[in-house]
């Protein structure tokens, strides 16, 4: 339902049409499937031209950008004056069809820069969870005008913490966010992209070969649950070194959000209704998917492509750490806590199909 209130300005996407243009959406849909940088319906991307801030859609994926309107525009000036009151509530700014701006607008309309990305990519989430990762960072991005953003609650909490960053450092143009992933800000298109690739090249680290599905696990599948076609979440289980390392997740928000607060690991020989039933009684919820050590990962019938481009997201990532990197920086507890409880990321995750 449109509403038009005296304060909340809601512009129309139409008014972008000169901003929008096909470069824009080009770079937009091709960030957008690339499953190294953005995964599912995360991340998002910013335009301002005046007040108005025209911005990813809450639960959207950048990937379908050139294929359907994937933005809702909004009063700048209205978002900050919602941040100074400590609002994020940005339900009633839904546009004519019902999107709701992303849950980061706060963040995007605090920064200077006419063009703003965020990404989940696989580099930073991988290094962020480096036992020195501040040193690592700092190393890599010597070159770069950056600054390093402490873990988060994603909203209003990140948009404080950027907000607290530029007071720190107010040229920076790279903001790494520890544990989430990382913001990029110009006022061109073309240096966006080129510092953005040029940070992912910096960040870049050596990847595991993902390992296959091993030979027995169809044979634990005793409840006829989906066998993915993705090595990338087979190797969670399949790479012993993988499989050490991320089952001390969540290292990042959108882990929690699709994947849950923990890993679900089989014990040795377990069939998969064993294993789900034993999960259930210690940890009070039923896993929607199974780690089988050496083996792979089954998935339950009613996973979403959201929830299968999160575990493919894991095993990226997880290909990218190393032992040297431990004992790993997980994402706090009380920031796992609050995803769990929050309005705005259920909402997100329900339209993210
Ligand atoms: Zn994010």
């Amino acid at each position: 339902m449109f509403r038009l209130s005296d304060r909340v300005l809601v512009l129309t996407s139409y008014l972008f049409e000169d901003v929008l243009d096909a470069d824009f959406i080009t770079f937009c849909s091709t960030l957008g499937a690339d499953p190294d940088v953005i995964q599912g319906a995360g991340g998002n991307i910013s335009i301002k031209n005046g007040d108005a801030l025209c911005i990813k859609a809450s639960g959207l994926w950048l990937k379908d950008a050139a294929r359907k309107n994937t933005f809702v525009t909004v009063s700048r000036k209205e978002i900050v004056r919602r941040h100074r009151l400590r609002d994020e509530n940005l339900h009633d700014l839904a546009d004519a069809s019902g999107l709701r701006p992303s849950i980061e607008t706060g963040m995007h309309a605090l920064l200077p820069h006419r063009f703003v990305v965020h990404v989940h990519c696989v580099e930073s989430l991988a290094l962020s969870a480096h036992r020195d990762a501040e040193r690592a960072f700092a190393e890599r991005l010597v070159s770069f005008r950056h600054v390093l953003v402490p873990p988060v609650r994603p909203g209003l909490p990140l948009a404080l913490a950027v907000e607290e960053a530029m007071a720190r450092q107010p040229d920076a143009s790279v903001f790494v966010l520890m544990n989430h992933g990382l913001i990029v800000g110009s006022d061109t298109l073309e240096e966006t992209r080129q510092t953005l690739n040029a940070v992912r090249d910096a960040l870049a680290l050596p990847v595991r070969s993902p390992s296959h599905a091993g030979t027995d696990l169809e044979s634990l599948n005793d409840m006829n649950w989906h066998v993915p076609q993705d090595d990338f979440i087979h190797t969670v289980a399949a790479d012993q070194e993988t499989l050490r390392l991320v089952r001390q997740a969540p290292l990042y928000p959108d882990h929690v959000v699709f994947l849950g607060p923990i890993i679900p690991v089989a014990v040795d020989g377990e069939c998969l209704s064993a294993a789900i039933e034993r999960f259930e009684r210690h940890h009070g919820f039923r896993p929607q998917w199974m780690v089988f050590p050496a083996q792979g990962v089954l998935t339950a019938p009613q996973n979403n492509v959201g929830e299968m481009a999160m575990l493919d997201a894991l095993g990226r990532v997880g290909q990218r750490l190393r032992s040297s990197f431990r004992p790993l920086r997980t994402l706090p507890a009380g920031i796992i806590h609050d995803l769990t409880q929050w309005e705005a990321e259920t909402y997100r995750k329900k339209i993210s199909l």
